[in-house]
């Protein structure tokens, strides 16, 4: 195990008040804020009324658009939660330099953290993350190292190989390394979660999200299973040839090795998503409820829809919708691109979404 991951979670996540952990609760901010951060979390939960129409479904299909998060995603929350945490343990000081590994959101999220609060951010990312996610990065000021996608996670080439070997070269560096900091899931045990509770008045059946580092099924599932009776939480993880390939194409979900931040016990099912289905679902959540969401939107779709479909009138069934299309506007969202890929033969056909079951 590179040194930034142990190989089992250390720490627990339990109810506040028998957690080994700081808990906070954030209140909403309708005034003036002192700083964009303020505003991080707080999102929409929206019923997806056309997707439900067209399926024919007969439960409530909820999405929770966290790609209106300052940062356009859901990564926003850990980052501010993984910065403010090591700032009271005094980890970080004025002048640290932050570095991560991330596929890109984690790196937003820091990069906009550590302008507002005036720290270095270096980010190293796979080399298949979208030109998008690069430029934005540069644009709040982030130094972007791109590593190789076709090495193994433990390569000395590998994001985490190459964001280590930096850290050991750079003064007064940290990493907060996102898949083994207790924050991490903290942040949605928290913040999402109570959010998903008080907008669905507590009534939850089954809760859809994709699986990257695994913090937010393990943040949210944690806390909605301590609320809920019989909620089912359902882990997205793409489909690929081999268990270590990083063939697909849709960002920021993929479990290569188990983190840490994972608790097992916590997800009731997995399931594989596929890249064109989770492409398509996003372009159809796009054009036809408005949601301006990104790939990892569609794979949870793509998946709920599946389980949605045996679930009756007085069920809710929520699906995750992780970041935002200013990600993916020279991949997925261009016709031209999802034609190359094989993800769509013609374009005057490609929105109309056939259920698949
Ligand atoms: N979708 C996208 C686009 C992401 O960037 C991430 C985070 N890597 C996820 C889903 C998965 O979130 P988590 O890391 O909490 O499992």
């Amino acid at each position: 195990n590179p040194p930034n991951r142990p190989p089992k979670c250390t720490w627990t996540l339990g109810s506040s008040a028998k957690s080994p952990h700081h808990h906070e609760v954030r209140k909403i901010n309708n005034k003036i804020s002192q700083t964009i951060l303020e505003n991080i979390g707080f999102t929409p939960i929206v019923r997806l009324n056309k997707i439900e129409k067209k399926f024919g479904l007969k439960c409530n299909l909820l999405a929770k658009c966290e790609f209106m998060n300052p940062g356009g995603s859901v990564k926003d929350r850990i980052a501010l939660r993984m910065v403010e945490e090591a700032e009271r343990e005094g980890k970080i000081k004025p002048g640290y330099t932050i570095i991560e590994p991330t596929s890109g959101n984690t790196g937003i999220g820091l990069a906009l953290v550590a302008v507002v609060k005036g720290y270095r951010c270096i980010i190293t990312m796979p080399d298949k993350m979208s030109i998008n996610k690069d430029s934005m990065l540069k644009a709040l000021g982030a130094e972007v190292i791109r590593c190789s996608s076709n090495v193994s996670f433990d390569s000395p080439e590998s994001f985490f190989g190459v964001a280590d070997k930096l850290q050991k070269k750079t003064e007064n560096a940290i990493i907060l390394n996102q898949f083994a900091n207790p924050s991490n899931s903290l942040a949605h045990y928290d913040n999402i979660a109570e959010e998903l509770l008080n907008q669905c008045d507590g009534k939850i059946d089954v809760l859809v999200a994709g699986a990257g580092t695994c913090g937010t099924l393990t943040g949210i599932g944690r806390k909605l299973k301590e609320r809920i009776k019989d909620v089912k939480i359902i882990g997205v993880d793409p489909l690929r040839s081999v268990p270590s390939s990083t063939e697909y194409k849709v960002e920021g979900i993929g479990i290569s090795f188990i983190p840490t931040v994972l608790d097992r016990t916590i997800v009731d099912q997995w399931h594989r998503c596929n890249d064109k289905d989770s492409f398509q679902c996003a372009r159809y959540l796009i054009q036809e409820e408005g949601l301006l969401c990104g790939g990892s939107s569609g794979s949870a779709l793509s998946i709920a829809l599946l389980l949605a479909k045996d679930l009756s009138e007085d069920q809710t069934c929520v699906v995750i919708l992780p970041d935002s299309i200013h990600n993916y506007m020279s991949t997925f969202i261009n016709d031209d691109w999802m034609i190359e890929k094989g993800f769509m033969e013609d374009p005057s056909t490609a929105n109309d979404l056939k259920p698949w079951w």
